[in-house]
């Protein structure tokens, strides 16, 4: 990652990504740009730098914000017409942390909106196009982030995941993404989607520079009560795994596995025993009930967040209003997309009174036996390895019209995320038409830099 200092100047670093945004316009990356006040930023710690005065860790680094984290920098619109025009009087925690480092802003990333979604098709302002070809999607939710660093836009961006939105398009693109331990990173001025799963986290070209990001943002924080105090502390050479033992996870390497995918997670394997780790085959029955789990209890923290917006306090008010039940439902079906009401008609279902035994509380029943099985078998291995998803990125439109097939692509990044334990995407091989796959890391809780670690060793091995 080039920082800004005396021969390099922090205006001209903000300036070559702004041109760089400009010139991959097509892939739509971005929702808006910053421009004016990313310059503005570049040149107070040029200023800075001119006067022998501190400038942090990451003075002049241009990056991108996926677009659900709040700042008042132009407008924070979580890719729906509902916050088309919100201007945020806060800054998130996470971003606060970055630009105390000298970090700036240069756009705000495309993304699914309100985060719901696996491709960046559901944003308001139109779908982001994967960075290794223009007719797939770039993953999602936080695609525009993904392929703004694989364009080498900008060498990192922040991005939230809940059920594999960081994990996934980092795969589709060929780049790192980290989703940590919950509770590592501030939730704090990030506009909520299922509050029990949500994280931030990073994307970056290399293991090294997202352990930078990470160690940046993360840590306690008065207006998250459930941060955890930071442990995001050592070197990334001195986090070593303490028994060298990696579990290669079978549940998803049989049917409905892409054949690339699979050769990519066993050669992978195959490079682990040759830095002398010891991997062997673990089967986790629990992890086919994962993806019905996330589906019952992730709308239905859905539904509860998004009622908030109810078109009077913030947000979008229909004008086609003949009485207050209109300023509610006009609002909302005119303010979210498909794929959010979905998700609020499936939550207040699972919640209703007549199926919250059967459905919810089920479903969390079931989450604590698959938090369970995953500390068992972590008293064996230090992470366990498996893909990030079913199959490199698919063609844009081909799952549009079909959700279910969209949930499924999830069935592989969601166990970690309901289990609040740490997971990385790394990128690991290609497919035959030369398309970026990663491969994921999952370890215990609060393992996060133990598994760049063992990533870091196998960078471009
Ligand atoms: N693709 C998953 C979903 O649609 C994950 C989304 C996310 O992590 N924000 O729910």
């Amino acid at each position: 990652m080039i920082i800004a200092d005396k021969n390099t100047k922090a205006v001209d670093l903000v300036r070559a990504a702004l041109e760089k945004a400009k010139e991959y316009e097509e892939y739509h990356a971005f929702i808006s740009m910053n421009e004016a006040r990313a310059l503005e930023h570049a040149r107070e710690i040029d200023a800075k730098i001119e006067k022998g005065e501190p400038v942090g860790r990451l003075a002049g680094v241009p990056f991108a914000l996926k677009d659900n984290y709040l700042s008042p920098e132009g407008m924070t619109t979580a890719a729906a017409k509902m916050l088309e025009d919100f201007a945020s009087p806060i800054t998130a925690t996470a971003v606060k942390k970055l630009e105390a480092e000298g970090a700036i802003m240069i756009g705000r990333a495309n993304l699914d909106a309100y985060a719901h979604g696996g491709s960046t098709e559901n944003s308001y302002f139109g779908p982001t196009s994967n960075a290794h070809d223009k007719t797939r999607v770039a993953g999602g939710s936080s695609g525009g982030s993904a392929v703004a660093v694989a364009l080498d836009i900008v060498p990192f961006a922040l991005g939230s995941d809940t059920g594999g939105s960081i994990r996934q398009p980092a795969s589709f693109n060929g780049v790192v993404g980290v989703k940590p331990t919950y509770g590592t990173v501030s939730r704090y001025g990030v506009v909520a989607m299922a509050s029990s799963t949500d994280v931030m986290g990073c994307f970056a070209k290399n293991v090294e520079d997202a352990n930078l990001i990470m160690s940046i943002i993360a840590g306690k924080d008065a207006k998250d009560s459930t941060t955890l105090n930071d442990f995001w502390t050592k070197n990334l050479a001195d986090a070593k795994p303490e028994k060298k033992k990696i579990g290669l996870i079978t549940d998803f390497m049989g049917e409905g596995i892409d054949e690339d995918v699979k050769k990519t997670v066993k050669d992978y394997a195959a490079k682990l025993k040759k830095a002398g780790y010891t991997v062997e085959d673990v089967n986790i029955p629990m992890l086919k009930y994962a993806l019905a789990i996330y589906y019952i209890v992730q709308p239905a923290e859905v539904a509860s967040n998004l009622s908030r917006y109810d078109g009077i306090r913030y947000g979008h008010r229909s004008s086609d209003i003949k009485g207050l039940n209109d300023v509610y439902s006009n609002s909302r079906n005119e303010g979210f997309m498909s794929e959010n009401k979905r998700r609020i008609l499936i939550g207040n279902f699972v919640l209703s009174s007549g199926f919250f035994d059967a459905y919810f509380v089920k479903a969390q029943k079931a989450r604590t036996l698959l938090i369970n099985a995953y500390n068992d078998v972590f008293k064996e291995y230090d992470a366990l390895l498996c893909p990030v998803s079913p199959r490199p990125a698919f063609k844009l439109g081909e799952n549009t019209s079909d959700p279910l097939q969209m949930y499924l692509e999830d069935v592989m990044t969601v166990p970690p995320s309901m289990a609040g334990i740490p997971a990385i995407s790394v990128p690991a091989g290609k497919s035959k038409e030369g398309l970026p796959i990663g491969v994921q890391l999952v370890g215990p809780r609060q393992s996060d830099q133990i598994l760049l670690h063992i990533a870091s060793e196998l960078e471009d091995k």
